[in-house]
């Protein structure tokens, strides 16, 4: 057994036997993988406050053969302020549920990981568009996934192009006028715009952009589609939001 050290999130827990807790942790170094806390369940323990869902923190692991153990956590972020609202808890809960669905175990991704810190310390932080920031980290995920979408080329002949008004769902990308749409849905351009300006911009810069309700409906529609047909489960997260909202 080899004992190693990782930044990580715990994204997923799930009650094990009568005191320990199974964790799912997104880890810098290891990627996503699945730890057995011993005895976490009980309030007391060193590992209760650091295996707790959202917390950030730096995580001591034992590397057994098909599981890892946590020895010990030092939080770094507990990301607390996102549990006193429910849009953010529920966005949050989102973004872990993403990654679990994304990401096979032992998978790992820099550039996500990266990310999805910077997601959750934005979710963390006020006056910003939550559900713009959220479009603007599934288009990420799907980047890191190989489901990234092309907006600068014709999907199907490769001609450049500056917007379009079809997304075809099998190349995962615009198609421009000349060429045949087919596997695809029709898109306004000004929902075209916005998936392309938030394809290309860091997620820190994303409250420069304003959509819509209808706008963000479109965008929300084209993300859904491409991630519940192409990850392995269908992320159930949002249907509260969706309730509480209506
Ligand atoms: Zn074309």
């Amino acid at each position: 057994m080899a004992l190693l050290k990782t930044n990580g999130v715990i994204i997923k827990t799930r009650d094990y036997k009568e005191n320990d807790k199974l964790v799912w942790i997104f880890s810098e170094s290891q990627g996503k993988i699945t730890a057995i806390a011993k005895g976490a369940k009980k309030s007391r323990s060193k590992l209760f406050t650091c295996t707790l869902a959202l917390s950030y923190g730096e995580y001591v692991l034992f590397q057994g053969k098909n599981l890892y153990t946590l020895q010990e956590g030092k939080i770094n972020n507990s990301f607390q302020g996102l549990m006193g609202n429910l849009e953010k808890l529920t966005y949050s809960s989102y973004i872990c549920e993403l990654i679990d669905i994304c990401l096979e175990e032992g998978e790992k991704n820099e550039q996500l990981y990266k990310d999805f810190i910077t997601c959750l310390y934005l979710l963390n932080t006020d006056a910003l568009d939550y559900e713009i920031l959220i479009r603007s980290f599934e288009l990420r995920v799907m980047k890191a996934t190989g489901y990234g979408l092309n907006f600068d080329n014709c999907v199907m002949c490769k001609q450049k192009i500056s917007t379009s008004n079809y997304m075809n769902l099998t190349y995962y990308g615009g198609v421009c006028d000349k060429c045949e749409k087919v596997h695809g849905i029709n898109i306004s351009r000004a929902a075209y715009s916005a998936l392309k300006f938030l394809n290309h911009t860091s997620m820190d810069k994303v409250y420069r952009l304003t959509l819509t309700k209808e706008i963000k409906k479109e965008v929300e529609k084209i993300n859904t589609m491409i991630i519940s047909s192409n990850y392995s489960k269908k992320p159930k997260s949002l249907e509260m939001l969706k309730y509480i909202k209506e």
